[in-house]
C-alpha cells in the first residue's frame, strides 16, 4: 500500500474512532472493564471466561480487615533499592514500574518488586473504615506467585516522599512519564511495619487467586491536595470489599 493511502486510512480511522478511543482503554487487550455501571465490579465475572474468579472465587480481595487473629508473624524483610522513575497511566490506575533488584522476604521466600500503583479511595477497609487512598506494591517470586504489600493512605500532612512521583503523574490513559530522578520505595512505607495477612486475589480482572496479601497496619499520610491530584486522574478506582468465606485473617501481635 502506498504511504499516502495508508495515511488516509489511518486518518479516517482516527476520526471515526476518536471518540471510542477516549472511552476504551487502549493497551488493555481484554474486555472493557471499569468501576462504574455496566462495566463495574459486579459485572466483571461475566465479562470474559478468564474473569470467572471475580464472581465465583472464594478467596477474593479486597476485604474488610476486622476480627483478625493476633499471631507472632515473622517480620517482612524489605530490601528495596533505588529505581529510575517510570510512571504509566494504564487506564485503570497510575502505576510506577520499578527497576530490578528490589525484593521482600516473606516467610523465608523472596519476592521481587515489579511495580506499585494506587487506588482511590482505599480498597481494604479496617473495621469498616475506608482510607483516602491505598498503594499496592506488587512482588513476584521465581515461581510466578504474587505477594502484594498494601499501604493505607490517610488524609493528613503533605507527604514529601511522594513529590517526585506526584510531579510526574500521567494524566491520560496510556500516557507514560519518565524522569531522570531516583526514587526509593523504602521511603514510601510507614516506619512501623506490623501487618495483616491473608490469602486473596488480584483486585482487578482477572481477579486471579493465590495472592499473598500483606497490608501494613500503620497508615501513612498524604495531604488532601495530593489525594485529590490522583483522584482527579483516575476517579474512583477501588473494588468493594469481598466476602471472607472460609479464610483466616492474621495480624502481627
Ligand atoms: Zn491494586
Amino acid at each position: 500500500m502506498r504511504a499516502g493511502k495508508r495515511l488516509l486510512i489511518a486518518a479516517a480511522f482516527a476520526l471515526g474512532l476518536g471518540l471510542a478511543a477516549f472511552t476504551v482503554q487502549a493497551g488493555d487487550h481484554g474486555p472493557h472493564w471499569g468501576y462504574e455501571g455496566d462495566h463495574g465490579p459486579d459485572h466483571w465475572g461475566h465479562m470474559a471466561a478468564d474473569f470467572k474468579a471475580c464472581s465465583e472465587g472464594k478467596t477474593q480481595s479486597p476485604i474488610d480487615l476486622s476480627n483478625a487473629t493476633p499471631e507472632a508473624l515473622s517480620e517482612i524483610k524489605f530490601d528495596y533499592k533505588a529505581s529510575k522513575l517510570n510512571v504509566v497511566n494504564n487506564g485503570h490506575t497510575v502505576q510506577v514500574n520499578y527497576d530490578g533488584g528490589s525484593s521482600v522476604e516473606v516467610d523465608g521466600s523472596e519476592y521481587k518488586l515489579v511495580q506499585f500503583h494506587f487506588h482511590t479511595p482505599s480498597e481494604h477497609t479496617v473495621d469498616g473504615k475506608s482510607y483516602g487512598n491505598e498503594m499496592h506494591l506488587v512482588h513476584k517470586n521465581d515461581k510466578g506467585q504474587l505477594a502484594v504489600v498494601g499501604v493505607l493512605i490517610d488524609k493528613g500532612a503533605e507527604n514529601a516522599a511522594y513529590k517526585a512521583i506526584w510531579s510526574n503523574l500521567p494524566e491520560v490513559a496510556n500516557d507514560k512519564k519518565s524522569a531522570d530522578v531516583d526514587i526509593n520505595a523504602a521511603l514510601l512505607l510507614p516506619e512501623e511495619k506490623s501487618y495483616f495477612t491473608y490469602a486473596g486475589s488480584l483486585t482487578t480482572p482477572p481477579c486471579s487467586e493465590s495472592v499473598k496479601w500483606i497490608v501494613l497496619k500503620s497508615p501513612i499520610q498524604m495531604s488532601d491536595g495530593q489525594i485529590e491530584a490522583i483522584q482527579k486522574i483516575m476517579h474512583k478506582n477501588n473494588r468493594p470489599v469481598q466476602k471472607m468465606h472460609d479464610r483466616k485473617l492474621k495480624v502481627s501481635k
